[in-house]
C-alpha cells in the first residue's frame, strides 16, 4: 500500500529537487527540471500532460490532491494561476480518448477536476478551449449505470457550466436530457449521485436564469442564440413528456426527484423563453402548477423522511424553489399556491429538531424573498417639511433628482454605505493627479470681500482696558450683539416665506445657583417623596408635561417653576429656564412651540459606561418569522395609525385607550407616523430630511400611555442603510421622565432583541430594486403611565447649544479668559450660527503681552454639519467646556492658541430633525469647493473667514470638524497626506523626491496614547476623490492647513483600549472633546510656560510606555454580521467548495466495485480530514511503485 503517512506530512517548498528527494523522481521527470524558471508546480503539471505511465501519472495526481487538501484555497488558486486547470483538462481528454478509457486514471483526474474547477472561474472557458465539454457529456452517457463514475462526471460538468456559453453548449446537446436520465437509473439509495444529478443540472439552469434573456443574447452573442433559437418551447415540452414517460418505469421516491428535476428543468427554459419574448409558454409552465409541484415534494419529503436521512434532498428542494423564484412570476405563484404557509409551517418543525436546523435558514431567505413586497404606508415619500429656496430660482429638490443623487452618492466622510463597495472602488476614488494633489486652487471670490470678517477676530482688536480698570465691560463689544440672533437678516432676506417665529419668553438670566466647579451635583429631590400627594402630583406632571413646556402657554413659568423647586436637579452647564429662554428664540420651519422634556430638563450621564447588548442567537430569524405571521395571519394584524404629522386627527383621536401615544413636534424631534400592527408592536416610519425623500436615520419621539413591564416591539421600518451598528452591539437611547422626577434625570442605553435587517417594504415611488430595512428594538418600559422619549443616540438641541454658550460664558473668569460669543451668519430659516473665540487675556496690557496674543496660531474647531451626528455635538460640549476650565493643561492651551470654534455649522438641519442635510436637501458637507452664499451660509461664511485668516497671515495650524460614524467603533481621525494618498493609490510619482511634513501624524499618536475611546489603528490620511469637497479636504487644499481632520466619534462603542465592549455616553464622549484639545499641547510644548501639572501632563504625552492599551490589536471593524441582513435568493445555490470536496473525497473513499451495492451510500460518508485521505486511490498505489517512481 500507498504510504499515506509519508504523503500527508508532505510539505510542498516549490521546488521538484526537494520533492524528488522525497519521493525519489524518477529519471523520466529530471530533464523537465532543467528549466531554471519552472517551479516544481509547474514541472508537475507539464508531467502530467504528457504522461504515458500510469503510475507515475496517478503519483502526480496523487502528490497534487495531498497538496491541495492540505492548504487553503489558495493553493488551489495558486495551482490555477500555474495552468493547474489546462493540465487537468489535456490530461483529461487524453485519457479519455484511449480505447477503452482508462478509468483507474480518468476518476483521480475528474476528482480533481472538480476540486479545482469548483475554485476556477474561467474553467467553462478553458473546458471549452480544451473541447473537455462534449466529451464529458459523452463520459456521462456511457457511465450513467455505474453511480461513482456518473457522480464524478456530474460534478465536472457541473462545474463547467459556471460559465453561459458552457451551459449553453450542454444544452444545445441535449445535455440535461442526460442528466434526467440519470436520475431515474439509480434507487434514492445513492442519494449522492442523485444529488450530484440535481446539482449538475441546477448549475446550467442557474446560468440561465441569472441573466435576462438579452443579456445572454449580447453577452454570448452567436453562440448563444443560435442555442436558444434551439431550444423551442415545443422541445420543452417534449422533453417533459418523454421524460415523464421514461420516468413512469422507475420506483416512486425516483419518479419525485425526476419530476422535481423536469419540473424544474421546465421551469427554467420557460423562464429563459420569458426572455425570448415567449411569454405565453412561459405563463403555461407556471400555470402547469410546476411550483406547487415542487412544494408538495418538499412537504412530501419533510413529512415521510422521518429518520432525516435525506436532508440534503430537502435542501436541494429549497434550492430548486429558489431558483425557480428568481422571477417575479415564480415568486407570486410560490405565494398563489400557499407556498408562504407550507414553508413557515416546515420551518418551525424544523427549528425545534435537532439536525434539521439546516433547512431552517434557506426556508426562511425563501419566504423573505416571496413575500409580497409592500410599500410604506405613506403618500409620499418626500419630507413632510419642505423649504422654499430663497429666490425661487429652483422650485425644490423633486425637479432635480440628479444634484441630490450625486450628492449622497457616497455619504459623509466616511459613512460609507456598502464596504464592499467601497474596497473595491476605494482604489480608484484616491486622488492620483499630483497636481490637484499639490497645487492650491485659486479663492472662489475676490479679497474684496474678506474685510467682513474682520470683526470675527475681535482679539485682534481688544484693546483689553478692562484689564487695567478691573471693571467687567466685554460685553460692549460691537460684536456681540449679535449672539442673540436679531441682527441676523442682514445677510438674506430674499422673499422667501420667513417662518415663524414663536412670540416666546424673553431671554431670562439664568439661575444664580449654576455650578462653575466640574464635580457631580447632588440631586435635589423633592420633598415628601412618594406620599401618595406626591404621586397625585406626578400624574398631574405627567399629564401637563406638555402643556407646561409648551413655550407659548401663559402662565407656564409659574409650572415650570413649581416643578423645578420641587423636582429640579443641579445639572451642570445646564439650566432649564434659561434653555427654555433660548429655546424661544428658535425658529423652525415647522413652527415648534413644545420642549422636549430631556432636553429642558437636562440630561446626568449614568453612572458609567454601559456595557454593549448582547446579541442573542438567532434574534434576526425570530423578528423576520413574526414578520412573515403578518402576512400569514392578517387577522391579528391591528394596522392603526396612532402618529401622524401630517394629520393630527390620527394622533387627537380618543379611540386609542389600548395605544401608546406618539410624539415628535419638538426641536430635533424625528418620527413621522406610527403605526400599531399588534398588541404590543409598532411600526414606526421617519420623516426625511427636508426637500429631499432620503436619509431616514434619525429619530427622536416621545411615547406614553404605557404598560409597565410589557415588552413592546418597535420596528422603524424605513431604513436606508444596508447595515448597521445596531446589529453589533449598539442600543438606541431612552429618557424617563417618572425617573427623572425621581432624581435620575438620565438618557441610558435601552432595548433588547435588537436586530437591523432587510424588510419586506418598499419606497412609495417604488423604484424597481430599492428596498429598505428595519430597526427592531423591544422596550420594556419601568413605570406604568410615564413618558418617555427614545432616540437614536444622545439628542442634543440647537437651543441646548445656545444654553450651553451663555452659561459658559458666565463660568469664566473674564480677567483671565477671553470668550467671545459671535454670529458667523445667519441660516436659511433665520438662525444665528455662533463662532466663538476662546483664548488667555494678555496677563497685562504692556505691549509684549498683547504681541504674544496676537502672535498665537490660530485652531479652527466645527461640528455638526450633519445633524444627526449629535454625538459630535457632545464631543464639542466636552472641547468647549475643557477650554473654559480652570484645568491647568486649559491654561496653557489658551496661552498658547486662539481657538475659534463653530459648534453648530447646520443649526436649521439640528433643529428640524433631519439626519444629514441642510433645509435646501444639500448635504453641508459636499459643499465646500464652491459654497453658494445663498444656500449653504455657514459653509460660505466659514470657508471666507478661514480666506481671512489665510489673507493676514493666521492661517489655522490645526482644523478639526467634529462628526459621528455610524458604522464604526471607536473615535478616530481622518486627515490628509499627499504622500500617503500616492503610495496607496500604487501611483507611479516618485513620493521619494516628494516634501512632506509628517506633522499631521502628531495628533492622533497623541490621542491614541491619552484619549482611551481614540484609535489609531481606525485612522487615515488619504485624499478622496470623493471627499473633494469636504471640509478636511477643501481646508487642507485650499486654505493650506497641514493639519485638517475629520473626527468621526462611534455612535456604539470601543473594540479596543479600556471602554472594550463598552457603549460611549455622553461623559466619554465630552471626554473625548476634552482630550482633543489636551493633545494640541504636543505642538507648542517649546514656547510655553509649564506649571507643574502641564509638565507632568506634558511626560504623559510624551511617554509612550504610559500607554492604556495595547497597540497590535488591530482587527476589522466588523466581524460578519452573525445574521446576514440581506435576502440571500442563491443561499443554497452553490455548493460550498469545501462541501464538493468532501462529496468528491467520499466518493473516492468507497470500495470500487461498491456500484452494485445496494445500501452502500445510503448515507453520506462524512469527511474526515486524514483519516479520508488516506483511503484515497489506496488500490492504485503499491509500496514498490513508489520505489520505482
Ligand atoms: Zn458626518
Amino acid at each position: 500500500m500507498f504510504n499515506y503517512r509519508r504523503c500527508s506530512n508532505f510539505t510542498w517548498n516549490g521546488t521538484l529537487k526537494d520533492l524528488g528527494n522525497r519521493y525519489g523522481c524518477g529519471e523520466r521527470i529530471r530533464p523537465v527540471m532543467a528549466a531554471p524558471s519552472s517551479s516544481g508546480l509547474e514541472v508537475l503539471l507539464t508531467t502530467l500532460q504528457d504522461a504515458g505511465d500510469m503510475e507515475s501519472t496517478l503519483n502526480i495526481l496523487n502528490v497534487l490532491d495531498e497538496l491541495l487538501s492540505a492548504g487553503t484555497d489558495r493553493r488551489i488558486h495558486y495551482m490555477i494561476s500555474k495552468g493547474g486547470s489546462e493540465a487537468l483538462l489535456i490530461a483529461l481528454v487524453n485519457t479519455a480518448h484511449t480505447i477503452p478509457p482508462n478509468y483507474t486514471l480518468l476518476l483521480p483526474i475528474l476528482h480533481l477536476l472538480a476540486k479545482v474547477g469548483h475554485r476556477d472561474r474561467r474553467i467553462g472557458v478553458k473546458a471549452e478551449k480544451a473541447e473537455a465539454v462534449l466529451l464529458m457529456l459523452g463520459l456521462l452517457r456511457q457511465n450513467v449505470r455505474d453511480v461513482r463514475r456518473a457522480a464524478a462526471c456530474l460534478w465536472v460538468i457541473q462545474v463547467f457550466c459556471t460559465s453561459v456559453s458552457t451551459a449553453t453548449l450542454l444544452g444545445k446537446n441535449r445535455g440535461l436530457d442526460v442528466v434526467f436520465r440519470l436520475i431515474p437509473t439509480h434507487t434514492t439509495k445513492h442519494i449522492r449521485t442523485v444529488k450530484a444529478a440535481i446539482d449538475a443540472l441546477a448549475a446550467p439552469i442557474a446560468q440561465m436564469s441569472s441573466r435576462t434573456g438579452a443579456d445572454v443574447v449580447s453577452h454570448d452573442n452567436d453562440q448563444g442564440k443560435a442555442n436558444w433559437d434551439v431550444v423551442t418551447c415545443s422541445e420543452v415540452d417534449m422533453t417533459f413528456r418523454n421524460t415523464l414517460i421514461r420516468a413512469a418505469s422507475y420506483p416512486p421516491k425516483s419518479l419525485e426527484i425526476l419530476q422535481c428535476s423536469v419540473d424544474y428543468h421546465l421551469d427554467h427554459l420557460c423562464i429563459y423563453s420569458t426572455a425570448l419574448h415567449i411569454e405565453v409558454n412561459c405563463r403555461t409552465a407556471v400555470s402547469k402548477g410546476y411550483i406547487s409541484g415542487l412544494l408538495k415534494l418538499f412537504a412530501d419529503w419533510h413529512n415521510n423522511d422521518t429518520d432525516r436521512e435525506h436532508l440534503l434532498i430537502q435542501r436541494a428542494l429549497l434550492h430548486c424553489l429558489h431558483r425557480a423564484t428568481n422571477t417575479s412570476l415564480g415568486r407570486s405563484s410560490l405565494v398563489a399556491e400557499g407556498g408562504i404557509a407550507i414553508l413557515f409551517q416546515t420551518t418551525q418543525t424544523c427549528m425545534f429538531t435537532r439536525g434539521m436546523e439546516s433547512l431552517v435558514e434557506p426556508a426562511v431567505q425563501l419566504m423573505r424573498k416571496c413575500c409580497p413586497k409592500c410599500p410604506l404606508p405613506l403618500a409620499s415619500d418626500m419630507s413632510v417639511y419642505r423649504f422654499p429656496l430663497p429666490g425661487g430660482t429652483l422650485s425644490n429638490c423633486e425637479s432635480t433628482p440628479g444634484t441630490q443623487g450625486e450628492g449622497f452618492e457616497d455619504d459623509s466622510d466616511s459613512d460609507v454605505e456598502n464596504e464592499d463597495a467601497e474596497n473595491r472602488d476605494y482604489e480608484e476614488d484616491l486622488e492620483t493627479d499630483l497636481e490637484s494633489l499639490r497645487q492650491r486652487p485659486e479663492p472662489d471670490r475676490p479679497l474684496e470681500q474678506l474685510g467682513q470678517y474682520v470683526r470675527l477676530c475681535p482679539e485682534l482688536h481688544h484693546d483689553f482696558q478692562e484689564l487695567d480698570s478691573g471693571s467687567e465691560s466685554e460685553e460692549s463689544s460691537d460684536e456681540d450683539s449679535l449672539v442673540n440672533g436679531d441682527s441676523g437678516d442682514r445677510w438674506l432676506k430674499t422673499g422667501r416665506g420667513s417662518p415663524r417665529r414663536e412670540p416666546g419668553v424673553s431671554v431670562q438670566t439664568p439661575l444664580s445657583c449654576t455650578p462653575r466647579n466640574g464635580h457631580t451635583p447632588s440631586i435635589l429631590r423633592g420633598e415628601g417623596h412618594g406620599t401618595p400627594e406626591e404621586d397625585k402630583h406626578r400624574m398631574k406632571v405627567k399629564d401637563l408635561h406638555r402643556q407646561c413646556l409648551s413655550s407659548h402657554e401663559e402662565g407656564h413659568r409659574s409650572m415650570v417653576d413649581r416643578l423645578l423647586e420641587k423636582f429640579g436637579s443641579c445639572i451642570p452647564h445646564h439650566d432649564p429656564r434659561l434653555y427654555a429662554a433660548a429655546a424661544a428664540n428658535t425658529s423652525s420651519i415647522a413652527g415648534y412651540s413644545i420642549l422636549a422634556f430631556p432636553d429642558f430638563w437636562g440630561h446626568l450621564p449614568p453612572p458609567g459606561p454601559e456595557p454593549m447588548a448582547i446579541r442573542r442567537p438567532n434574534v434576526q430569524r425570530k423578528k423576520v418569522l413574526e414578520d412573515i405571521q403578518r402576512f400569514l395571519c392578517p387577522e391579528d394584524i391591528i394596522n392603526k395609525v396612532v402618529f401622524d404629522l401630517e394629520d393630527p386627527s390620527a394622533q387627537c383621536s380618543s379611540d386609542h385607550k389600548d395605544s401608546l401615544r406618539f410624539f415628535s413636534q419638538f426641536e430635533c424631534g424625528n418620527l413621522r407616523k406610527a403605526v400599531h400592527v399588534r398588541s404590543y408592536e409598532y411600526d414606526l416610519i421617519l420623516n426625511a430630511d427636508a426637500n429631499t425623500s432620503q436619509h431616514h436615520q434619525w429619530f427622536y419621539f416621545e411615547v406614553s400611555g404605557m404598560v409597565a413591564n410589557v415588552p413592546y416591539r418597535f420596528n422603524i421600518i424605513n431604513g436606508e442603510k444596508t447595515n448597521s451598528q445596531f446589529n453589533y452591539g449598539m442600543q438606541p437611547v431612552l429618557f424617563s421622565v417618572r425617573e427623572a422626577l425621581e432624581g435620575r434625570p438620565c438618557w441610558v442605553r435601552t432595548g433588547t432583541e435588537i436586530c437591523y435587517y432587510r424588510n419586506h417594504f418598499q419606497p412609495n415611488s417604488c423604484q424597481k430594486d430599492s428596498c429598505l430595512y428595519t430597526l427592531t428594538f423591544t422596550v420594556t418600559f419601568q413605570h406604568e403611565e410615564d413618558v418617555c422619549y427614545l432616540a437614536y443616540h444622545y439628542p442634543y438641541t440647537y437651543s441646548a447649544l445656545q444654553a450651553h454658550l451663555q452659561m459658559l460664558q458666565q463660568s469664566v473668569d473674564p480677567r483671565k479668559v477671553f470668550f467671545r460669543q459671535q454670529n458667523l451668519c445667519n441660516t436659511l430659516a433665520g438662525n444665528a450660527c455662533p463662532l466663538v473665540t476662546i483664548t488667555a487675556c494678555p496677563s497685562s496690557r504692556t505691549w509684549k503681552s498683547l504681541h504674544q496674543l496676537r502672535n498665537r496660531p490660530c485652531v479652527l474647531l466645527t461640528a455638526r454639519v450633519h445633524p444627526g451626528e449629535s454625538n459630535a455635538s457632545w464631543v464639542m460640549k466636552g472641547s468647549l467646556e475643557f477650554l473654559c476650565s480652570s484645568d491647568p493643561v486649559a491654561q496653557s492651551l489658551r496661552e498658547a492658541f486662539i481657538f475659534k470654534i463653530i459648534p453648530m455649522l447646520n443649526p436649521d438641519g439640528v433643529i428640524s430633525g433631519t439626519h444629514r442635510c441642510s433645509l435646501i436637501g444639500e448635504d453641508l458637507n459636499r459643499q465646500w469647493k464652491k459654497p453658494d452664499p445663498v444656500l449653504s451660509p455657514t459653509i460660505y461664511h466659514t470657508k471666507g473667514f478661514l480666506y481671512y485668516l489665510n489673507s493676514i497671515g493666521r492661517t489655522p495650524l490645526v482644523f478639526c470638524d467634529y462628526h459621528g460614524h455610524s458604522r464604526k467603533k471607536n473615535v478616530f481621525l481622518y486627515g490628509c497626506s499627499m504622500k500617503e494618498t500616492l503610495w496607496q493609490s500604487g501611483s507611479s510619482v516618485d513620493t521619494a523626491t516628494l516634501k512632506e511634513d509628517p506633522g499631521y501624524r502628531t495628533i492622533p499618536k497623541t490621542l491614541d496614547r491619552i484619549a482611551p475611546a481614540f484609535s489609531f489603528n481606525s485612522c487615515n490620511y488619504l485624499v478622496e476623490k470623493s471627499r473633494a469637497s469636504t471640509a478636511r479636504v477643501v481646508v487642507w487644499r485650499e486654505i493650506g492647513v497641514l493639519r485638517s481632520y475629520t473626527m468621526e466619534s462611534t455612535y456604539n462603542g470601543c473594540d479596543q483600549g479600556i471602554y472594550q465592549g463598552m457603549q460611549l455616553g455622553t461623559r466619554e464622549l465630552e471626554d473625548m472633546g476634552g482630550k482633543f484639545c489636551q493633545s494640541l499641547l504636543t505642538l507648542r510644548k517649546s514656547t510655553m510656560l509649564y506649571d507643574s501639572k502641564v509638565i507632568s501632563h506634558m511626560a504623559l504625552l510624551d511617554d509612550s510606555l504610559m500607554d492604556h492599551k495595547s497597540h497590535n490589536c488591530f482587527v476589522d471593524d466588523e466581524p460578519p454580521c452573525v445574521e446576514e441582513i440581506e435576502y440571500h435568493s442563491h443561499v443554497t445555490s452553490d455548493l460550498p467548495g469545501n462541501d464538493l470536496d468532501s462529496e468528491v473525497n467520499a466518493n473516492m473513499s468507497s470500495p470500487e466495485n461498491d456500484n452494485m451495492d445496494k445500501d452502500g451510500d445510503k448515507q453520506m460518508p462524512r469527511c474526515h480530514g486524514n483519516d479520508l485521505k488516506s483511503r484515497l486511490y489506496p488500490h492504485l498505489c503499491r509500496p514498490d511503485s513508489l520505489e520505482s517512481l
